[in-house]
């Protein structure tokens, strides 16, 4: 038995490698637990260990890893299967970008569509992706080819404009065309601010580009020019100019009649708070008096903000006039007048700013030295002539400006009724006086006390 065991054992280690048995395996191995376990192995013994011990040491090594390779793969293909298909759109999309060699602009909106179609592809599997994103680029990247050319920006207008006197810049217009991409205009971008109330000159600048990144620009130049007044000429103490504010309204055309009664001459500064009333513009133009720009709005919050506010503002109501008209007047007066303080809360030093630009640009503002102050409206109604109080307040002023070797310039309200209704007195004291009544024009001097003390 012994015998038999050893020859096993031998046996055992020529066919093992070297480290089963060791190289004294043979004289160790036959130890007295051998014996009672050597039972089992002989059973094992012959064939059977060398196939189990063989694939562990030779083959098995070799066939865990071709196994785990597989294994690892599978496991990463499924989600990698995706992807893959990415690396394949990515080459595509790359010829894409290279189709389009020169172009800058369109490609990358393009290109923005190819990713999107990736992610639906993702779910989808591989070959179906792949047409979708091949079959769009492809057309529009031969298309894009063709157009070197850039657009061309067409001015209307003059290349150069002039404005005079505080007329707003109203842009002429201009169009913009392309061989390829057609119609621009609405791409072109404009530069440049013309602050028609300074000054200066102003130059814009046009630019558009097409979907190839062809660029086109043209240049616009704008020179706000002042108006050129005539000399003031003193009109001397005994005239009075009688001026109404915030109309036309419904108290208008009885004002005219009362004018025109005594052929007497006057001003008015016009609002568009009553549009109904637009045609007594008209009558009072037609009737010789002076029409003159109080602003569209008259809203304050609205004026004050900005020089441009303000002056955009103006422009609308000359706009109107001058449609009503045909002219276009250089004589204003601030709502609430030079020297309000309302401005402040609006904007601070406004009032400074706007004299200044009106004093530039040649247009004439003006105040008042007599006021009526039927802007209170405190008239007694309960008297016959209930409108008395405002005439002595008008003739008290005008004496007193009389007595300063002054003319008069009388702040009146045509939109108020008792205001209107004062005005025949008014003119017949004034006539019986000896004073001359006169509509205010571009050679009435701004000083004696026209032009208040700004104050904002
Ligand atoms: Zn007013």
């Amino acid at each position: 038995m012994r015998k038999k065991l050893l020859i096993t054992a031998l046996f055992l280690c020529v066919m093992l490698s070297a480290w089963a048995c060791g190289k004294d395996g043979g004289d160790n191995s036959p130890s007295p637990t051998g014996a009672n376990e050597a039972v089992t192995p002989t059973a094992e013994a012959t064939p059977t260990p060398e196939v189990t011990a063989n694939p562990e040491t030779t083959p098995t090594p070799e066939t865990t890893p071709t196994s785990e390779a597989t294994a690892t793969p599978e496991a990463t293909s499924a989600p990698e299967a995706t992807p893959t298909p990415e690396t394949t759109l990515t080459p595509e999309a790359t010829p894409t970008s290279t189709a389009t060699p020169t172009p800058k602009a369109t490609p990358t909106p393009e290109a923005t569509p190819t990713p999107k179609a990736t992610p639906t592809a993702k779910a989808t599997p591989t070959p179906k992706a792949t047409p979708t994103t091949k079959a769009t680029p492809t057309p529009t990247g031969t298309e894009r080819r063709k157009d070197s050319d850039p657009p061309t920006i067409t001015l209307e207008g003059d290349e150069v404009v002039t404005l005079e006197g505080g007329v707003w810049y109203k842009e002429p217009g201009f169009t913009a065309t392309d061989k390829k991409d057609g119609d621009l205009t609405k791409s072109v971008k404009v530069e440049g601010e013309v602050k028609y109330w300074h000054v200066g000159t102003y130059t814009l600048k046009y630019s558009v580009k097409d979907s190839d990144g062809n660029v086109a620009t043209a240049k616009r130049t704008v020179v706000v020019k002042a108006r050129e007044l005539p000399e003031p000429i003193d009109p001397g103490p005994m005239t009075i100019y009688l001026t109404f504010d915030d109309g036309p309204s419904g108290y208008t055309q009885q004002l005219l009649d009362v004018l025109a009664k005594y052929d007497v001459k006057a001003t008015f500064f016009v609002t568009h708070n009553h549009k109904e009333a637009d045609d007594m513009i008209i009558a009072e133009h037609a009737a010789g008096h002076t029409v003159a720009i109080h602003t569209n709005t008259h809203d304050y919050s609205k004026l004050y903000k900005s020089e441009k506010a303000y002056f955009d503002d103006m422009n609308r109501m000359a706009d109107i006039i001058e449609d009503l008209i045909g002219e276009r007047p250089a004589i204003i007066r601030f709502p609430g007048g030079s020297s309000n303080t309302v401005s402040k809360k609006y904007s601070k030093g406004i009032m400074t700013k706007l004299t200044q630009d009106m004093n530039e640009l040649g247009i004439l503002y003006f105040d008042w030295n007599v006021d009526s102050r039927d802007a209170s409206s405190d008239s007694p109604k309960n008297s016959t002539k209930w409108w008395d109080p405002l005439v002595n307040n008008v003739i008290n002023g005008i004496k007193n400006r009389t007595k300063n070797g002054k003319f008069s310039v009388v702040l009146q309200h045509d939109v108020k009724k008792f205001s209107v209704a004062a005005v025949e007195d008014i003119i017949k004291w004034g006539l019986e006086n000896g004073y001359t009544f006169k509509a205010l024009d571009l050679t009435t001097p701004t000083t004696g006390g026209v032009h208040q003390k700004v104050a904002n």
